[in-house]
């Protein structure tokens, strides 16, 4: 089995740039994986010899209108697709509402989720994850998408299930 992974969070935590690292931009061929629709950026990833498929999705931002409901739709369709979440929050924001509302829907939800505290880069790690144990779901990941650092532990762990 072949896992999918949705990342979701905000607009602008880091999401597609995470993506393009984890997938090298190479497109997943959705009529390959059942299940998969056209609707969504689907690309296809590797990590020590194991496979997974990774969705990309536009955002969620908690008071959606026009577009940006149609994007947290589409968020929302990909956590009911995936097998696991990665939830991304921008370590630099700190705590918000958005990440809030965010974690009240995941949590409902009933997927293996985990919270990655994105662009840890040139901050305390620790005073930069404190704020997100708050979400209460469990262990917080701090990475840096644009460089990669804690990505590839984050997905060993990930994939272990697997
Ligand atoms: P998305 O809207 O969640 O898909 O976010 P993007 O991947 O488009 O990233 C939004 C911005 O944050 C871009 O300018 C990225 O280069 C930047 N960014 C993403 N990850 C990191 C990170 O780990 N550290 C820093 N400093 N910037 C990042
Ligand atoms: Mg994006």
């Amino acid at each position: 089995m072949i896992p999918v992974i949705a990342l979701v969070g905000r607009p602008n935590v880091g999401k597609s740039t995470m993506f393009n690292r984890l997938t090298r931009s190479r497109d997943a061929l959705v009529a390959n994986y059942a299940g998969l629709t056209r609707d969504r950026k689907y690309g296809e990833g590797e990590i020590n010899k194991r496979q997974f498929i990774a969705i990309d999705t536009g955002g969620i931002t908690g008071d959606e209108e026009g577009i940006d409901s149609a994007m947290a739709e589409q968020s929302l369709l990909a956590v009911e697709e995936a097998d696991v979440v990665l939830f991304l929050v921008d370590s630099r924001d700190g705590l918000t509402a958005a990440d809030e509302m965010i974690a009240d829907h995941l949590r409902v939800n009933n997927k293996k989720t985990y919270l990655v505290a994105n662009k840890i880069d040139g901050q305390n790690h620790d005073v930069a994850m404190a704020p997100f144990y708050e979400l209460g779901l469990g262990e917080v990941y701090g990475t840096t998408a644009t460089q990669g650092r804690g990505v590839k532990s984050l997905m060993e762990m990930v994939l272990e299930e697997f």
